[in-house]
């Protein structure tokens, strides 16, 4: 028989959050001791009026396809949300309701990209952007940001990067894997960057909007540089601000002609996003948003404990982080005090002999790094802390 696979899926790798994520859970159920670091989810149960709103769809029968692109009742609430908390209008033409915000990425680089077409991909990055690309027959561009750049790419970078070839650019804030937030004022540098190059597509990955702690209000960079609206696109979603995501709604806000391809899309392979779903999307863009507060102030607790821990361990370093709920340490000298020859062999050192499981670095594009989602309970973290210190000594 012939196994030929496509060169679209040899060009990939399956997606390492998820690998890890399912690894840690495969190895509790073997009956191991394992703390799973590793998947990027809230660990918060969505909240009960969204889960009424499903549990009423469900009883009403609202359980057939919708319109491939959102129902226009959800359509109308995403518009209301992006005007309320971004201050940008759009119709119902311009927003397309998909299955998670990856999804919705995954939608935009099938509709956009020609094979070389370039995408230029700030790092750290969250590992489903390259891949996702590559997937379109794009060409990633790696912009590496370090720790001493405080993981933020600058102006003179981004400028550097681009070529005749760029189409795309990405821009992830607050960020995964590193947490890290731009400033308005970075910002809007950069959007004097792409304000030079008008055939250029901005992606606004927005996703940890609303898990954010800084003194500054969220703000993307089509609120702050508003002339690049007309080619920008917002990528949002409900996963991590209601803690839903099982439920897979995700949402895109752009140009009509850009929107209405990734529609199409959309059309020929999932057709519309769960309709259970999205009445539960809609009770919680539309509902009462403390329930996000109250997220936010354990995250940011969380935070605080693991930064300090963690800058505290031999051979570790961590910068402290404005949002998200990850933190992104630099392991490089512990893995050299290991005798470990990468964060590969440190994050299984870690999974094996300590029974903590991270993302290795390498996998968003920072080798010597490692993720740490902090997205559990303190006592848990606490007794992974003390088996790291531990592993680390
Ligand atoms: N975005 C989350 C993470 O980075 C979910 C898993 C994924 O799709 O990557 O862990």
């Amino acid at each position: 028989m012939n196994k030929q696979l496509s060169h679209r899926v040899q060009s990939i790798k399956p997606s390492p959050t998820l690998a890890i994520a399912a690894r840690a859970k495969a190895l509790r159920a073997a009956g191991q001791d394992v703390i799973g670091l590793g998947a990027g989810e809230p660990d918060f149960d969505t909240p009960d009026p969204i889960r009424q709103a499903a549990i009423a769809a469900i009883n009403d029968g609202f359980t057939k396809y919708t319109e491939v692109d959102g129902t226009p009742e959800l359509k109308a609430a995403v518009i209301r949300k992006l005007q309320r908390d971004n201050r940008l209008e759009y119709t119902p033409e311009q927003i397309l309701v998909s299955c998670g915000g990856k999804h919705s990425f995954f939608n935009l680089t099938q509709a956009l990209l020609n094979p070389g077409d370039e995408v230029i991909i700030p790092a750290p990055y969250w590992v489903s952007y390259p891949d996702m690309v590559l997937l379109a027959e794009g060409k990633p561009v790696i912009v590496a940001a370090n720790i001493e750049a405080g993981f933020k790419i600058t102006p003179e970078q981004l400028a550097a990067a681009i070529t005749i070839k760029t189409r795309l650019v990405v821009i992830n804030s607050p960020s995964n894997p590193t947490g890290v937030t731009y400033s308005h004022a970075e910002l809007k540098a950069l959007g004097a960057v792409l304000a030079a190059h008008p055939d250029i597509i901005i992606a606004s990955d927005d996703i940890y909007e609303p898990i954010l702690w800084n003194d500054e209000p969220f703000a993307n960079i089509f609120t702050l540089y508003p002339s690049l609206v007309k080619r920008g696109v917002v990528l949002n979603g409900v996963s991590k601000a209601y803690s839903m995501t099982g439920w897979r709604i995700g949402y895109a806000g752009g140009p009509e002609w850009l929107i209405k391809a990734m529609k199409k899309i959309q059309s020929q392979s999932t057709s519309n996003p769960t309709s259970i779903s999205q009445v539960a999307a809609q009770a919680a863009l539309d509902g009462d948003q403390s329930c996000i507060q109250t997220m936010v102030i354990a995250f940011k607790e969380r935070h605080d404990y693991v930064v300090e821990r963690l800058n505290n361990i031999r051979g570790l370093t961590c910068l402290p982080s404005q949002g998200a709920f990850y933190s992104f340490l630099n392991a490089t000298q512990a893995i050299r005090n290991l005798g470990l020859s990468d964060d590969i062999a440190f994050c299984e050192h870690l999974i094996t002999r300590a029974g903590v499981a991270l993302v290795p670095g390498s996998a968003f594009g920072a080798p010597g790094y490692a993720r740490l989602s902090f997205a559990t309970s303190l006592a848990t973290l606490s007794e992974a802390l003390d088996r790291i210190e531990r592993a680390c000594a």
